[in-house]
Order: structure tokens, then C-alpha cells, then sequence
């Protein structure tokens, strides 16, 4: 099982570098949500979450985000309105499986991530994000 806190630590390391492309608003993340959950290659990897219409709505702390599956929410801090929070809360629904089982940060969510990111963000970022994953012992599956 991986440990949350490494899982954010590796995040932290990746955003230092290749800092996240800001959105300027809830309306704007959804447009991103949206035009991502429509892309063929989304749909043939993850047929049953690119069917889900999921909601962004904004969130009234600060501290964080979250993701329900179960009733089609992604819950934004105001400080994560961006493309790679949205990819992470994202990456919650394809690795919807661990979340029955209390696993938040397991092996699925973070190789959805990383197979969002490198779609979504590049190749840089995810080789990045993988290596800072690895140095911080997490482990994470390969999605093809
Ligand atoms: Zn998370």
C-alpha cells in the first residue's frame, strides 16, 4: 500500500518543476474535465468513468480537494483550480476499485495519474512525476 503523504511529496517534487497550468475558474476546469473525458483514447481505457457526467463545484475550505466517485463530484479547493489537481482527482474515479478498498493513493490511482499526465500534460512531466514516485518508494501500475 502506498503512504498518501509520499504520493503528495512525489506531487510537490513534479510541481516544482513543471509547475501546473492554472484555470481561471470552475467553469474553465470543467470545460478542461469535459474536453478530457470525451477523448477517444479516454473512453477506450476508461469506458465506464468517460460515460460519467462529472461535476466540479468549488470548495469551501481551502485545504483541499476531493473526489466522489459515487456521486459524480470533484470537490476544488480555490488554491487547485488547474489542468494536473484536476488530473489527480480524475485519476480517483479510474482507480475507483482502491477507493472500496481505503486505498486513496494505491498502485491504480497513481499509474492513472501518471498515464493522464502524460496525455494531458507530456512526457516530461510524467517521466518526472514516475521518477519522483520511485525515489519516494511508491509503487504504481503501468497503464498501457
Ligand atoms: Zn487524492
Amino acid at each position: 500500500m502506498n503512504n498518501d503523504s509520499m504520493v503528495y511529496l512525489a506531487e510537490s517534487i513534479t510541481y516544482c518543476v513543471h509547475p501546473a497550468a492554472p484555470l481561471a475558474d470552475i467553469d474553465q476546469a470543467q470545460v478542461y474535465l469535459d474536453d478530457l473525458l470525451a477523448k477517444p483514447w479516454f473512453s477506450q481505457r476508461w469506458p465506464k468513468v468517460a460515460k460519467k457526467r462529472i461535476q466540479i463545484r468549488a470548495g469551501k475550505t481551502w485545504k483541499w480537494s476531493a473526489s466522489t466517485p459515487w456521486d459524480n463530484k470533484i470537490t476544488l479547493s480555490p488554491f487547485h483550480l488547474n489542468n494536473l489537481v484536476i488530473l489527480h482527482e480524475l485519476a480517483h474515479f479510474c482507480a475507483e476499485r482502491e477507493i472500496h478498498k481505503d486505498i486513496y493513493h494505491g498502485p491504480e490511482f497513481c499509474g492513472a495519474y501518471l498515464y493522464l499526465m502524460k496525455r494531458m500534460a507530456g512526457a516530461e512531466v510524467e517521466r518526472s512525476f514516475r521518477h519522483a514516485l520511485k525515489a519516494c518508494g511508491v509503487e504504481f501500475t503501468r497503464v498501457l
